[in-house]
């Protein structure tokens, strides 16, 4: 058995015989993205080319799942992406249930991860919310203040508001 070792999250999780590679801050996503096309024929994408990328590739009997991001010379923002990135591994290898107890353990919320998909076709934009929970997590965790993230896309305003909304100690003032 092998095991993802999750920097930002935090996290060690057992993926059976599969790979993970952290390939780090990169200089151009679409080159990075390239060499890989060239290593993986079939590709399982995560994400449309974005700041940050999570790629899949099968190689004999092997999943390789990759990630890399750019550097985004802000220390909140290099974190947000990489814990998404990061929380994207998790999903694919079926392990957001690590996620899950730890965010109820050290942060007392209580997440569904499986509330957070559709039944028969997992739509892009339900992961894209599921991987920022994970980010709100490692910022959560270094004392980040949410209002302080910039140009934030939608899906994360609604994992923020999911998170918010399943406290288990909700604030009364
Ligand atoms: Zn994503």
């Amino acid at each position: 058995m092998f095991i993802a070792r999750l920097k930002v999250l935090g996290i060690n999780a057992l993926i059976g015989f599969n790979s993970y590679h952290d390939d780090g801050y990169v200089d151009s996503i679409k080159k990075h993205l390239s060499r890989l096309n060239k290593k993986y024929p079939n590709q399982i994408n995560w994400n449309e080319p974005a700041i940050g990328m999570c790629i899949g590739g099968k190689r004999l009997f092997r999943t390789h799942i990759h990630i890399f991001y750019l550097d985004q010379k802000s220390d909140i923002n290099n974190i947000r992406t990489r814990a998404h990135e990061e929380t994207h591994v998790l999903d694919y290898f079926d392990r957001l249930d690590i996620l899950e107890k730890i965010i109820l353990l050290e942060q007392k919320v209580k997440i569904n991860f499986n509330e957070l998909r559709e039944d028969n076709d997992d739509c892009l934009i339900d992961r894209q919310v599921r991987a920022e929970l994970g980010a709100i997590y490692a910022l959560k965790t270094r004392g980040v203040n949410l209002n302080d993230l910039k140009n934030c896309p939608e899906y994360f305003d609604f994992a923020r508001e999911y998170y918010e909304k399943h406290k288990l100690e909700k604030k009364t003032t």
